[in-house]
């Protein structure tokens, strides 16, 4: 089959072919929008040519290129025609992707475009370089990635989780991923409830998407109190994904440092155990976002404990 392609259009139009043409593009599903995804289809709906693409993003019986079938004839480079997959039914896609990531609220409208420490003055040379890496990385996924993720290492206020869901809508909306995002701690909780006789989730179902999803995004890595059933849910979690050479893109508050025993702060180590931490090196790119807290947070027992680069392990 030769390749489907939209004609004439510009960068942002480009990058919907790409989701058009990727495989999962190509998948179709039931699951329904939250109402407030109309917003979400905002980047969507950036690369698009005019109000009638629009419509048919909410109704495509109302799309004019398409006339609802989500297939539409044009040209290619040489003036053959060709089918291509409507632009409008790319962009419903996409959503219906976004949907079922999970991404929390207070995030739902993070990018890597408007991620504050590129127009914040003043601000550290670490948040703009971790910005620049999150993009080459969507750019890079998933050949020159090959399986491996990213890890946002640095104190709360430093925008790691903005940084993470950037990446991750990035990689649904451009790349056709399914993708999922995941709070670490609420994760532990619910499968410790689901023990619960009364509970009807099983912990099997609960972790079952976190081992699968294509490109997982678990926040706050190592916020759970360290016991050796927590330590015994990361390795199983990161151990399926590391086999399958599934993406992950980790946050974490926690310096990328071997356990520090007790003697001061905790380190990654500490809270998720040093075998864990090993694998996470082989699984994920480390990223330190360092500098001050962006969103100000004065006063508060963070703001005051500044890490230097000297805490790191070199390319740990
Ligand atoms: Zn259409």
């Amino acid at each position: 089959m030769k390749a489907l392609t939209f004609s004439g259009r510009t960068t942002n139009c480009q990058r919907m072919t790409y989701i058009s043409t990727f495989p999962h593009g190509s998948r179709t599903d039931a699951h329904a929008l939250r109402p407030d995804q109309g917003q979400q289809a905002s980047a969507i709906l950036a690369g698009m040519d005019g109000a009638r693409e629009k419509d048919g993003i909410a109704n495509p019986t109302a799309c004019s290129l398409c006339g609802g079938t989500g297939m539409r004839i044009t040209r290619d480079a040489q003036g053959d025609r060709v089918a291509a997959v409507c632009s409008c039914r790319v962009a419903r896609q996409a959503l219906r992707r976004l949907g079922r990531a999970n991404i929390p609220r207070r995030h739902e409208h993070a990018t890597l475009e408007n991620y504050e420490s590129v127009e914040t003055t003043g601000s550290h040379e670490t948040m703009l370089q971790a910005h620049f890496k999150a993009h080459q990385f969507v750019l890079d996924y998933p050949h020159n990635t090959d399986g491996r993720g990213l890890m946002f290492v640095g104190m709360a206020g430093r925008g790691k989780t903005h940084l993470a869901v950037g990446v991750l809508r990035a990689l649904i909306e451009e790349k056709g991923c399914q993708g999922l995002f995941c709070d670490y701690g609420d994760l532990l909780k619910q499968i410790q409830n689901s023990y619960n006789a009364r509970s009807d989730t099983t912990e099997f179902e609960l972790l079952r998407p976190v081992i699968e999803a294509e490109v997982l995004v678990l926040d706050d890595l190592g916020s759970t109190k360290p016991t050796a059933w927590v330590w015994d849910t990361v390795a199983h979690v990161l151990n399926a994904r590391y086999n399958h050479k599934r993406t992950t893109i980790i946050t974490t508050n926690f310096a990328n440092r071997a356990p520090a025993g007790g003697s001061k702060e905790d380190t990654l180590g500490d809270r998720i155990g040093e075998r864990m931490r090993s694998r996470l090196a082989e699984m994920c790119v480390s990223i330190e976002v360092l500098g001050a807290d962006f969103r100000q947070t004065a006063g508060s027992g963070e703001a005051n404990f500044q890490w230097s680069k000297a805490e790191f392990l070199p390319g740990g």
